[in-house]
């Protein structure tokens, strides 16, 4: 089918009801063809013609890539699945808190309604939640090619702006989050300028207290503040070890920015970016410790 006279250059439009059709649609295509998913990023990008292809393949019919499930230490969340449906997910709630929290700060909920976890990590805006939260907990990408599928750790997953490692034709699959067991907290904080926005700055933290209380895992993940989402590994050695009443979280949130040189847009300076991004690592810091202090996964209100 040839779709013309609307705002997009031309495209054919393919609607596999399978991987392997998706798959094989993609090769035969070869870099002319894109994905379309919930249409939330690539619509727009079509619309103002920043982008133009000549294929779209549209995954909405390939029901095998919508579901979430329990991997045994992972929580796997197929790529179609929905930013809202992922959201409100039981086991995502209660296994992988950090996603169910980082969910609702996308967007808005028309969006998060056609968005998907999958296009979210391709598209790869350096500002975007799930990306970051991938990061975060070391997540890993699964990807499924003509020739094989594989799994790409979620730090070499994403090369720059909106540029991933996925080759042209391979399929996000899904994401695998691993689960922290024990006495763990979790919290992301950022700041936008409306609601709705992407953020400016964001910080998301993970933290595991040990039986006396002393901080023995740390993950804080930066979003905003580059190319890519990154880990401040400096800020997570600095706090691993040590006694919750010792931390310094201003001092730390500091540190978390210290590798960090975001360019200066229309949006924020550079400096500001910064001075923001150590604000949020600070406060989701204190947040996730004292969750992992109180032993109990409690709903963090969306503010
Ligand atoms: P699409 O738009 O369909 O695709 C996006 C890209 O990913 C395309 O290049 C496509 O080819 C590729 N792709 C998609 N799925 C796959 C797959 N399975 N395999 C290979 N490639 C694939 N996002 C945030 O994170 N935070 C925000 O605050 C935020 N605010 C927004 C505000 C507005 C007004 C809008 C319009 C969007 C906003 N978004 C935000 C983006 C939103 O989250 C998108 O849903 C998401 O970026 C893309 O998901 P999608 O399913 O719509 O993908």
């Amino acid at each position: 089918m040839r779709a013309a006279g609307v705002k997009p250059a031309p495209f054919s439009y393919h609607r596999p009801d399978t991987l392997d059709e998706a798959v094989g649609t993609l090769a035969a295509c070869g870099d002319e063809a894109k994905v379309l998913a919930g249409g939330q990023s690539l619509v727009p990008v079509l619309a103002l013609r920043l982008g133009r292809f000549a294929h779209l393949v549209d995954l909405g019919r390939v029901g095998a890539l919508r579901y979430v499930r329990d991997d045994g230490g992972s929580v796997a969340v197929g790529a179609m699945t929905t930013q809202a449906a992922a959201g409100r997910d039981p086991l995502i709630t209660s296994s992988v808190p950090l996603l169910a929290r980082a969910i609702p700060f996308i967007g808005h909920f028309q969006i998060r309604n056609r968005g998907t976890v999958g296009g979210s990590c391709a598209h790869a805006d350096p500002a975007a939640e799930i990306p970051a939260v991938a990061v975060t907990l070391d997540a890993e990408i699964e990807a499924a090619g003509t020739e094989r599928t594989r799994r790409i750790p979620a730090a070499e997953f994403f090369a720059s702006t909106y540029t991933t490692t996925l080759a042209p034709d391979e399929v996000l699959m899904a994401l695998h989050f691993p689960v922290w067991p024990g006495r763990s907290g979790f919290a992301i904080r950022e700041f936008a300028r409306r609601s709705g926005d992407f953020a400016l700055a964001g910080a998301l933290c993970a933290v595991t207290v040990d039986a006396g209380g002393r901080i023995e895992r740390a993950a804080i993940g930066l979003l905003g503040l580059g190319a890519v989402p990154v880990r401040a590994v400096q800020a997570e050695q600095a706090v691993t070890g040590a006694a919750p009443a010792d931390l310094d979280v201003t001092e730390t949130g500091l540190l978390a920015v210290a590798d960090t040189d975001p360019p200066d847009d229309v949006h924020a300076t550079s400096a500001y970016r910064r001075r923001v991004g150590a604000a949020m690592a600070a406060q989701a810091l204190a947040a996730a410790v004292a969750e992992a202090q109180a032993g109990v996964i409690q709903e963090a209100a969306h503010d």
